[in-house]
């Protein structure tokens, strides 16, 4: 269905909340403390909340309001597993396979516990992540996938579309053991509750333009004033690059999108046999993600990585109307018995990508920390990195998971297929197998056959617990 993209609403911030109204007073003269956190997502709140509760006297630096980036934006999806290709990550960083597995296992976990002690009313669905597969070739990845997670320790299930609980428009897939889908708008402004009722000093609207060492102390510039610290934690994902201090080299920006329909007929969801309602992320080169969300919508993203080029990234950017179009086309196809649900609003954000695809964190000098996490995958893994982080300057003593993505020495290997034609060949790529696929017709009969409630037999082999 073509509907004029322009006249939806484009935002230059998130479409799961509004800003706070509360915001937090910008720096003003010269502040001192032990340790700046720059950057208020996920992973910087995480930092300062453990740094504060454990008894450090620590200041959090926000260019906007926290959960302004990424952690407000995106799909809302908590996974269990590594980001990325995990054929590829097993093909380069054997040894590091299982660490990570148990890395993002215990980050899921972590986040769950977060949302239960603190009470924070987020949405928060346990159902499990699910890989789908929308052709059989798909299917092989998902089962490469599934073996690669089980050998290195990981929780899921494999099965056909029905056993797995995921619309009948994919061929079947895995749904991973832990996780589950939040509204990260509702996650951010609970984190951000947590965090203004500790001892931390929170200044928003203060964007540091600076950073240099002197006399032994880190001297941060923002607009209003100075802060004077001994040890940073550079918690600003896809911006890290914004300053000298930042390791060459640790990661690009990339923008992506997420697109939300209007309300749809909770009859109309039903009947797309959708029984455990967890997320599903398609296994193209560069996927495709659907949910549904409480407010009986779905929400459904990526498909395109746009590069960016230079920092500072540009500010206000909203999504291009072209994508939100092709985004809309795909789920149309995905989904024939909504082709009539028009969109309503869209939004995108800035990921960090590492040369790696693998989450990093490290150091530089004995005074400041940086990590990066998971590539477009870190809802779950920045918050919890960063209070590894905030334990390894309290203790000294670095967590085995931590240990896991430790870079001794801040040094990256080069990026890969990540400038612009890069990127579009992986995309040519991902249409050129749709064509051939079949995807479209098993969906559409796939929708037929769910909505004449029809159970498609599981064959012996096709279903099998990690
Ligand atoms: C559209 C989209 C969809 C996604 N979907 C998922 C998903 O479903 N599941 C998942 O696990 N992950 C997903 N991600 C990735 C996930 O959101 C991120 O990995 C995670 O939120 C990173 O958190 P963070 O705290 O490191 O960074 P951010 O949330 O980006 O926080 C960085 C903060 O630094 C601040 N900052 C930047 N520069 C400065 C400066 N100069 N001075 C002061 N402050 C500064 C920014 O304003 C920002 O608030 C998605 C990301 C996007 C954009």
């Amino acid at each position: 269905m073509k509907q004029d993209m322009s006249k939806i609403k484009l935002h230059t911030f998130s479409g799961w909340i509004d800003p706070p109204t509360d915001l937090q007073p910008a720096v003003s003269g010269e502040v001192t403390c032990d340790v700046a956190v720059i950057g208020g997502g996920v992973g910087g709140m995480a930092t300062a909340t453990r740094l504060a509760d454990r008894g450090r006297d620590v200041v959090l630096l926000e260019a906007e309001f926290c959960g302004y980036g990424s952690s407000s934006r995106n799909g809302g999806h908590i996974s269990g597993a590594p980001g990325g290709d995990l054929r590829m990550l097993k093909l380069f960083y054997p040894k590091l396979m299982k660490g990570m597995v148990v890395l993002a296992d215990r980050a899921a976990e972590y986040l769950q516990a977060q949302i239960k002690d603190h009470r924070i009313d987020c949405d928060y669905v346990p159902n499990g992540l699910s890989f789908g597969a929308i052709s059989p070739i798909q299917m092989l990845r998902v089962k490469a996938c599934a073996k690669i997670l089980r050998d290195a320790g990981g929780r899921g299930q494999v099965g056909t579309a029905e056993e797995i609980g995921i619309p009948r428009a994919f061929v079947g897939g895995m749904r991973e053991g832990v996780g589950g889908m939040l509204n990260p708008g509702k996650l951010c402004r609970g984190l951000r509750g947590v965090l203004l009722a500790g001892s931390a000093r929170v200044y928003e609207q203060s964007k540091v333009t600076d950073m240099r060492r002197e006399s032994g102390k880190i001297v941060i510039t923002t607009p209003g004033g100075a802060v004077i610290a001994n040890k940073v934690v550079l918690s600003t994902n896809a911006y890290s690059g914004e300053w000298d201090i930042t390791p060459k080299g640790l990661s690009i920006p990339a923008w992506i999108i997420e697109v939300e329909t209007e309300p749809i007929d909770p009859a109309r969801i039903e009947a797309l046999g959708w029984t455990s309602r967890s997320g599903v992320l398609s296994q193209h080169q560069i996927m495709e993600h659907f949910r549904v969300t409480e407010r009986n919508t779905m929400v459904f993203g990526v498909r395109r990585l746009e590069r960016g080029t230079s920092y500072p990234l540009p500010e206000n950017k909203a999504p291009d109307p072209g994508l939100v179009q092709e985004l809309a086309d795909a789920f149309h196809t995905r989904f024939p018995s909504l082709a009539d649900v028009r969109v309503a609003q869209a939004w995108g954000g800035w990921i960090a990508i590492t040369s790696s695809w693998v989450s990093v964190a490290g150091q530089t000098g004995d005074d400041v920390y940086y990590s990066c996490c998971c590539n477009g995958h870190g809802l779950a893994q920045a918050p919890y990195i960063g209070s590894l982080i905030a334990d390894y300057i309290v203790d000294g003593k670095r967590h085995e998971d931590l240990q896991t993505i430790w870079k001794d020495e801040p040094k990256f290997p080069p990026f890969m297929m990540m400038g612009r034609a890069g990127l579009r060949t992986v995309w040519v790529l991902d249409r050129i197998c749709d064509a051939f696929n079949g995807n479209k017709r098993r969906a559409q009969r796939g929708a037929a056959s769910a909505e004449r409630g029809e159970f498609i037999p599981i064959t012996e082999g096709q279903v099998q617990l990690l």
